[in-house]
């Protein structure tokens, strides 16, 4: 999955940034910065690379909590949005053609 260094969402723009301490303090891998227009996702985590799909999960999860912030709705249900940006990225991997079993 190609991860862009900004999007746009409903006019939005959002910065998509890599720090690899940022989020390591309180264990998550990535963080929805809403008011301040960022994500920040982590490509390490206590030293140890993650795995790309991790990453991409990680990045469309932070994504679905600006998605819902803007539509209105609960932007903090974790278990909700944790299995959705799975979902979500089930999809894309078919759409871009990789990592499909045949
Ligand atoms: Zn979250």
């Amino acid at each position: 999955m190609y991860i862009p260094n900004k999007i746009k969402l409903m006019g939005r723009e959002i910065d998509i940034i890599n720090d690899d301490l940022a989020c390591d303090i309180d264990g998550h891998l990535g963080q929805s910065l809403l008011t301040e227009s960022k994500i920040i996702y982590q490509k390490l985590a206590k030293g140890k690379t993650l795995k790309q799909d991790c990453i991409n999960v990680t990045i469309l999860h932070e994504i679905i909590h600006f998605m819902l912030w803007v539509l209105g709705y609960d932007y903090n249900d974790e278990k909700f949005i944790e299995r959705f940006s799975e979902l979500l990225y089930q999809v894309i991997q078919q759409i871009d053609g990789k990592n499909i079993k045949k």
